[in-house]
């Protein structure tokens, strides 16, 4: 163990960690990297946050830690569009946890009731330490309940907003002021509020002007088409479109089939993991119709819709459909039925991911920097077993945060804060005195 011997120091207060600054190379495994076109038995070697790239044999030197992944998938690290880690994040971080041992690198939430003050407070916790990335989407009701016209939120979202206009319209706390454009995007959430047509517009206007993600909570064919209609060839994405068949709302099979109808360039969606293994969903979430399984296997091998969820988390008071646990058996289930090749089946959670925040977005650093690991890369991996379909490793940013389904401590300030303009290391938010006078930040 690292002991006083082993730092060679003889007083404990100058007690110094063994340095992290040699490679960390993960030997041997099954490297599936569908953006770069990789499959194949490889070293991955990391410095630092970064992957540096991969080699048949990296010989470690002294300082390297290496991590052996024979009979291991080796992929990108997942990144869930679509799990709910809380809503204004003051219930538990028990579901982020849960995230992190099972491969999740990347984790944005989707509250219903997130409200500006959800990036202050998501980021705060991640400028103490999270194991994973985490980003956030503002709720609709609350995105749309200040003074700010819609220019102005515009200005919000692209970080342009004068602490002036929102000190007066925005609201009277700067650490709210200055982090509420910290988002990736704004859900609209029909189970939880029913937006008038004029508040959608003004959703559309906001989002598409403003380059975030529209998300919408789908599971009734005639709330989605209604939204296609005020969308006007504006973009937003269909969260969770395999709930529309569970039947809740009509024919299973019948209202899966109009929203699957919706998807075009501007018209995304995204399927929940559990919903496409042997039980058709959760039972603390919904299960689909054992046809629209079917049919949501076609859709995927069309490549109509690129996008897997979990809608996570099971056991969480704000929960989705979904389980985080759900993502990793659904990826090899799609590959060993046929459905997608394994590269396909990888892509949906890691380069199509990625790519789907860039180009909403309009921030490339999404496709340069996650979703793969070629050079530069950053340095966020999930190793799997393809026998127990388990995580094995989750690496993010380089530092290894699970292992064996256990969450390892000195991995718990490696993630960072997503939102629209990229990996944030600080928000600025967890450094505030919360009972002196603030200043700007
Ligand atoms: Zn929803
Ligand atoms: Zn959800």
């Amino acid at each position: 163990m690292y002991n006083r011997e082993f730092n060679n120091k003889s007083n404990p207060l100058e007690f110094e960690y063994p340095s992290e600054k040699g490679r960390l190379i993960l030997k041997g495994g099954r490297v599936v990297d569908p953006k770069n076109k990789v499959d194949g038995i490889f070293d991955v070697e990391v410095v630092g946050d970064r992957v540096v790239g991969l080699g048949a044999e990296i010989v470690p030197a002294s300082a390297d830690r290496t991590v052996d992944c024979t009979g291991l998938v080796v992929m990108p690290g997942i990144i869930d569009i679509h799990l709910h880690i809380g809503d204004l994040f003051d219930i538990s971080n028990n579901p982020l946890m849960k995230a992190a041992k099972e491969g999740v690198t990347t984790a944005l939430s989707p509250g219903a009731g997130n409200t500006f003050m959800s990036p202050s407070l998501l980021g705060a916790e991640s400028d103490r330490g999270l194991p994973i990335n985490t980003g956030v989407y503002i709720g609709a009701a609350a995105a749309l309940a200040t003074r700010l016209t819609n220019d102005e939120l515009v200005a919000l979202i692209e970080g342009g907003l004068d602490s002036e206009t929102a000190s007066l319209k925005l609201s009277g706390n700067t650490i709210t002021n200055s982090t509420a454009g910290n988002m990736i995007g704004i859900k609209e959430h029909k189970g939880h509020f029913i937006l008038p047509d004029e508040a959608i517009e003004r959703l559309f206007d906001i989002t598409s002007r403003g380059k975030t993600i529209f998300m919408t909570h789908t599971q009734q064919a005639e709330h989605a088409e209604h939204l296609a209609r005020l969308s006007k060839g504006r973009p937003f994405h269909l969260g969770h479109a395999t709930a529309a068949g569970c039947g809740s709302f009509g024919d299973a099979v019948s209202e899966f089939e109009r929203v699957l109808s919706l998807v075009d360039s501007n018209i995304t969606a995204e399927f929940v993991s559990s919903m496409l293994l042997e039980n058709y969903g959760r039972h603390d979430g919904l299960k689909i119709n054992p046809r629209v399984q079917e049919s949501a296997f076609k859709a995927l091998s069309d490549k109509k819709v690129k996008l897997l969820v979990s809608d996570g988390q099971s056991a969480a008071v704000m929960k989705g459909f979904g389980n985080s646990a759900d993502n990793i058996p659904a990826i090899f289930r799609l590959s060993s039925l046929g459905v997608l090749s394994l590269t396909d089946a990888v892509a949906t959670m890691t380069s199509e991911a990625a790519g789907f925040l860039s180009l909403r977005t309009g921030n490339e650093i999404f496709s340069e920097k996650f979703g793969h690991l070629g050079k530069g890369a950053y340095a966020n991996i999930t190793v799997a077993d393809p026998n127990v379909k388990r995580c094995v490793y989750t690496v993010v940013n380089g530092k290894i945060v699970s292992f064996d389904e256990n969450v390892i401590h000195s991995g718990f300030s490696a993630g960072r804060f997503i939102c629209k303009y990229g990996a944030l290391k600080k928000t600025g938010a967890g450094d505030i005195n919360l009972y002196g006078k603030h200043s700007e930040i």
